[in-house]
């Protein structure tokens, strides 16, 4: 039944992602850039051991954070897209926005300001490794 598909596929679409100033709805206007870490203490705080989280940052330099991620939304009542750091716990989304050095841990992404290190991105890229928990 392809309608039934596609009702489906739009209800899962808009998730509970809310304007922290509006608390109103917000529409993603971009796809999910995920985060990056070299910090152990980050991996901890994601429930990896710390033996673990030191071998993994040994061997891949850039872990990315599973549940976090950067992505841009548009609210109708600020007018505006704004780039916001996501986190995911369960079924629950906390949404900041995103300060600048979060883009420095962003694969992909250009800064909002200042020169984007192309040399930096790409030496990352090919070290990337997925990492699941
Ligand atoms: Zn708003």
């Amino acid at each position: 039944m392809p309608r039934r598909c596609d009702r489906n596929r739009k209800r899962s679409k808009r998730r509970a992602i809310f304007c922290p100033i509006h608390g109103c709805y917000l529409d993603s206007a971009s796809p999910k850039y995920p985060l990056y870490t070299d910090q152990p203490g980050k991996l901890q705080q994601k429930g990896v051991s710390r033996r673990d989280a030191l071998i993994l940052i040994a061997s891949q330099t850039a872990i990315p954070l599973t549940g976090e991620w950067l992505e841009a939304f548009w609210c109708k009542h600020c007018q505006d897209i704004k780039w916001y750091h996501v986190q995911k716990y369960e079924r629950v989304y906390k949404v900041t926005l995103a300060p600048p050095e979060l883009w420095q841990q962003a694969m992909g992404t250009v800064p909002l300001d200042g020169n984007p290190s192309v040399s930096e991105y790409t030496r990352k890229q090919s070290k990337m490794l997925t990492f699941r928990s």
